[in-house]
């Protein structure tokens, strides 16, 4: 179906999804199987092929999209990755393609792998995904349609539809619905609209460490075949970190961010030289003859933030789901795969409800909470670092067992450098196909273990060396 501005009245069983972006098009094409009609309601217009949209500013920055969410993207839509190839997105091998900066002077040794995903643009992901959603013969998209509240039943414990209103046109209007669904993004007013309607405010966890992004466009150098991802990400105490994305149409999408509001500038003067305090000179050099094909735009609302909804009672026939319910720092690039994974997790907590939805929204909340566990720890580890050694940033500093959490995955980083097998695993953890837990299994602990006896940090720092160790 083409998206249309005028939702279709509900018949029979109904559910609306609230965001018509990455997690509400992947959360639609779940409820497609369990409901006779699903209505996307998104506030902006929607364009006609790969491109950005108000709603999505953060489309303009470089977006990785882990094996984890490729995989369920090919699940629910099958030829997926074949139309991402076909687009001309290629393959980021995490053997070959993928070149990563793992400490000042390391970087990840080449592993032998199949393990890949595939490099695009956020606006290209989005396209063919809303491409496949529009042709499910049972799902609509209504476009400049606002959604302003939520409507109950007389019991006020279930969610029976959503207060609108149409872009440009003044009267409110009422849909019906047997499930609703909230994916508008980090702008949610679910917390508003829960406490409006006298459920309460939810816990919310804040870990904000001031990172900001700036970006700029390239035309890829004629012939240039070195990676498909350049990645040289900040690490304490150097604040500073930036990727390079090959992605479609030979367009080299260059991102860089800074810690601690120590934001990367604007101007293309300031921008380039940016690059060259990085500790190793590889991005500069990349970009510093290639061909800008855009303006240097940035992006700051990059704080972790995770509402607890497991922890209250919501109403019923409900679900909260993306950057609404859980938004990263973007630097590990978890986004877009945790909503896949919450909408794989929709359809699981649904399809086991058989038919009884009064369940779903507390097993469902409960459940993303504990999905979110691990994807929080990657993303705030090296945040909690950085907060902890600037005053009035907004977040505690690691407690104890996170820091030797993290002493231990620091050291399980050093290791990897040396065993491919802990690189192997360490990426799988990073691309969210494995729990952070590997990194306990014996084989991975003998490893760090025997490498922080023979290699101990001391002697590793003495024999560091001083040029970049370059993949075999
Ligand atoms: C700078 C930056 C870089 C990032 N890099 C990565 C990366 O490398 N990899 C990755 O996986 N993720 C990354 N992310 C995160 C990623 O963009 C999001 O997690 C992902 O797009 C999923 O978002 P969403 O669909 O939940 O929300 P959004 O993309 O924010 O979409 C929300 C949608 O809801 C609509 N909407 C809002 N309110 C209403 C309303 N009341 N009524 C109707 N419609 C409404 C909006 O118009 C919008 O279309 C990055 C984010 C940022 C900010």
């Amino acid at each position: 179906m083409t998206p249309s501005t005028t939702p279709t009245p509900a018949t029979s069983t109904h559910a609306i999804v609230i965001g018509g972006s990455i997690a509400g098009l992947l959360a639609a094409r779940v409820l497609s199987d369990h409901f006779d009609t699903v209505t996307i309601l998104e506030r902006d217009r929607l364009p006609d092929g790969p491109q950005g949209r108000a709603g999505a500013p953060q489309g303009k920055h470089a977006h990785n999209l882990l094996v984890r969410g490729l995989r369920i993207m090919e699940a629910l839509f099958p030829g997926f990755e074949q139309a991402l190839a076909d687009e001309g997105a290629p393959v980021m091998n995490y053997g070959s393609d993928v070149r990563v900066l793992v400490t000042p002077t390391q970087w990840l040794p080449r592993i032998e792998t199949t393990y890949a995903s595939r490099a695009a643009s956020r606006p290209m992901v989005e396209w063919l995904l809303r491409e496949r959603v529009m042709a499910l013969p049972n799902v609509e998209i209504c476009e400049r349609v606002v959604v302003d509240g939520l409507l109950l039943d007389a019991n006020k414990t279930r969610v029976t539809g959503v207060k609108v209103s149409q872009r440009g046109v003044k009267a409110p209007s009422e849909l019906a619905a047997d499930f609703v669904v909230d994916a508008s993004g980090r702008r949610t007013r679910t917390p508003v609209w829960l406490e409006e309607l006298g459920f309460g405010k939810p816990e919310v966890s804040i870990v904000d460490s001031g990172v900001g992004y700036a970006t700029r466009l390239y035309r890829k150098p004629a012939g240039f075949d070195d990676w498909t991802v350049l990645y040289m990400p900040p690490k304490w105490p150097n604040p500073r970190g930036g990727a390079v994305f090959e992605v479609e149409n030979d367009y080299w999408l260059v991102s860089q961010g800074g810690y601690l509001r120590d934001y990367p500038p604007t101007d293309p003067d300031g921008f380039l030289n940016f690059a060259s305090t990085f500790p190793q000179p590889d991005l500069y050099n990349a970009i510093k003859d290639a061909e800008p094909l855009s303006d240097v735009v940035s992006y700051r609302n990059t704080r972790n933030i995770r509402y607890h909804y497991q922890r209250m009672t919501l109403p019923t026939h409900y679900a909260v789901v993306g950057d609404a319910v859980c938004g990263f720092n973007p630097v590990y690039g978890q986004g877009m795969s945790s909503a896949a994974m919450a909408a794989e997790l929709l359809g699981e907590v649904i399809a086991h409800s058989h038919g009884d939805l009064a369940g779903v929204t507390a097993t469902f909340q409960k459940k993303l909470a504990e999905l979110h566990e691990d994807i929080w720890l990657l993303a705030t580890m090296e945040d909690l670092v950085f907060i902890s050694q600037k005053e009035g940033m907004e977040g505690k500093g690691p407690s104890r067992i996170e820091r030797m959490a993290q002493m231990y995955i620091g050291r399980s980083i050093g290791t990897m450098l040396y065993d491919p097998y802990i690189a192997q695993v360490f990426v799988e953890i990073m691309n969210l196909t494995k729990p952070t837990r590997a990194l306990f299994h014996p084989r991975v602990m003998a490893s760090v273990l025997w490498h922080s006896l023979t290699n101990p940090p001391a002697k590793r720092a003495a024999a560091a060396p001083t040029q970049a160790v370059s993949p075999s």
